[in-house]
């Protein structure tokens, strides 16, 4: 259902001629997430600063991929001063929320940059972080109060990544928790409904062997996670679903990658560091290694758009490095990765330290959790104020689950933290209903599939058939390009 201020937008732009389709999307506040969501570069969005000048407020309407030259900016506009508008100040020229801006700006002067007109079709905000448009950009001359100017120079950063593939994984190290499932699968689920992707999700069982282990407990976790990834949604016939060690051309491509990586980078890694800390008697070569196999897992199958929480970041990046030394070095194509954000990238853990983590006992609170496990759970969050009253990061911890599992009764809960009236164990157990409640569709579905030993075999027989096809090729490639045959 449309909403209604988005309909209302869309008439007045049909008024005045403009011509748009309109996209609908998960809530996504970063341009370049909506972008990546929709499968288009940023040179094909459109992202409207609001200036401040002292003249007045001015619109500034540029391409996703350019960057303000406020030199330039300053003499189209014959201004001495310019600065960017605030939050508060852009919701009350533009009447929506920050990231969402609208084309039209009835109260102030429009700019619109020249290099939006070299391309022929463009993504705007639509006042709701839900859709976006998609005009004809020869419409565009029709915005009323508009000019047309130079005001940006183009930013080399924004390199477009056209892959149509997304990848991911997820340890065998334990069963799903909330950070696994709100920053993870939850991506996954958003990618693989579009339609446009081919999506490939994987179980990394070979990951989980480089840090201390139970092999008894990695063959019957590896499993659960399939049966977790279906209850939560995935469609076999839609995505890939592996097991990492069906498909053993990733453990090759990462041997052959690693001949171009430095050790001393990976020795620097704040994921290193802070694994051997955790297990200090187990710095192994395969710990060593671990980001090479996963830029292997990634690029195997070319994927563009990864879905992880932010911890991975770091791994992205060296993805990055590897795609740009092999393409450099031996001419293969890969892309180079980037991450695909929910707004659960990071969840916290439940001892009010670091972040959640199937390896960390007690910070974490599983998919598969009862709602007396989880009210226990959520009771040992810590909860001791800090000497000047500010919210200790136990409390931050709490409140970053309110604002996820029941966001409108946070802001009565925040106002008693304020006046000191709070009863925790109150904002604990309603905060343990909320997550039970969202968790309970879940593990339904999942009795049902778990029972369904058949159904399970026959998706991960399919899923490393599949997959080995796509791997199988692109090692070809690479033995080819590096001279192994
Ligand atoms: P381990 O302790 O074995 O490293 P983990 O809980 O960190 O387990 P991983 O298998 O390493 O889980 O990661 C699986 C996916 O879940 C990754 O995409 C990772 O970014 C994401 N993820 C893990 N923990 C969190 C978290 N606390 N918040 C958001 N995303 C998370
Ligand atoms: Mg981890």
């Amino acid at each position: 259902m449309l909403d209604k201020n988005v309909l209302e937008y869309s008439e007045t732009l049909k008024k005045l001629g403009i011509n748009h389709s309109i996209l609908e999307h998960p809530e996504l506040v970063t341009v370049e997430d909506v972008q990546k969501y929709l499968g288009f570069g940023l040179d094909e969005a459109l992202a409207t600063l609001i200036m401040k000048t002292e003249k007045g407020f001015v619109a500034i309407v540029r391409r996703g991929d350019c960057a303000l030259d406020s030199k330039k900016t300053k003499k189209v506009l014959g201004v001495e001063s310019l600065s960017m508008a605030t939050d508060d100040e852009f919701r009350q020229i533009t009447g929506v929320v920050p990231g969402a801006a609208h084309i039209l700006h009835p109260v102030t002067k429009v700019i619109i940059d020249e290099k939006v007109f070299e391309k022929e079709k463009i993504n705007g905000g639509s006042g709701s972080l839900l859709y976006t448009f998609r005009y004809d950009v020869g419409d565009l001359k029709k915005i009323p109060q508009s000019q047309i100017a130079d005001v940006t120079k183009l930013t080399v950063s924004t390199v477009i990544n056209k892959s149509n593939r997304v990848f991911s994984g997820i340890r065998a190290t334990g069963r799903l928790h909330l950070g696994n499932y709100l920053g993870a699968v939850k991506g996954f689920l958003e990618l693989e409904k579009t339609g446009k992707y081919e999506t490939v999700y994987c179980v990394v069982d070979v990951h989980s062997i480089t840090t201390p282990y139970d092999k008894e407990a990695l063959a019957k976790n590896k499993r659960e996670i399939i049966i977790d990834y279906l209850a939560a949604g995935l469609d076999p016939k839609k995505s890939i679903i592996i097991y990492q060690s069906d498909v053993p051309e990733h453990i090759e491509l990462a041997f052959y990658f690693s001949s171009v990586v430095n050790v001393a980078r990976m020795l620097h890694l704040p994921t290193y560091k802070d694994k051997i800390k955790q297990h200090p008697n187990a710095v192994t070569m395969a710990l060593l290694n671990y980001p090479v196999l996963m830029a292997a897992d990634i690029l195997i199958y070319k994927a563009g758009l990864v879905p992880v929480g932010i911890d991975q970041e770091p791994h992205l990046e060296v993805t990055r490095e590897i795609a740009r030394k092999m393409n450099q070095l031996y001419g293969t194509d890969f892309p180079e990765p980037v991450r695909f954000a929910t707004k659960g990238e990071y969840i916290p853990s439940l001892t009010g330290e670091g972040k959640m983590s199937k390896t960390i006992a007690g910070s974490y609170i599983n998919l598969t959790d009862s709602l007396e496990e989880i009210r226990k759970k959520v009771r040992s969050v810590p909860t001791a104020t800090t000497a000047g009253g500010e919210m200790s990061s136990g409390v931050k911890t709490l409140f970053t689950f309110a604002n996820l599992f029941m966001p409108e009764e946070t802001v009565k809960y925040k106002k008693a933290f304020e006046d000191g009236t709070l009863k925790f164990v109150e904002l604990k157990d309603a905060l343990a209903e909320a997550i039970y409640r969202e968790l309970k569709p879940f593990q339904e579905r999942r009795a049902k599939i778990a029972s369904d030993t058949k159904y399970v075999d026959e998706v991960i027989r399919d899923g490393a058939e599949r997959a080995r096809k796509i791997a199988k090729a692109t090692v070809d490639e690479v033995k080819k390009k590096m001279g192994l045959i």
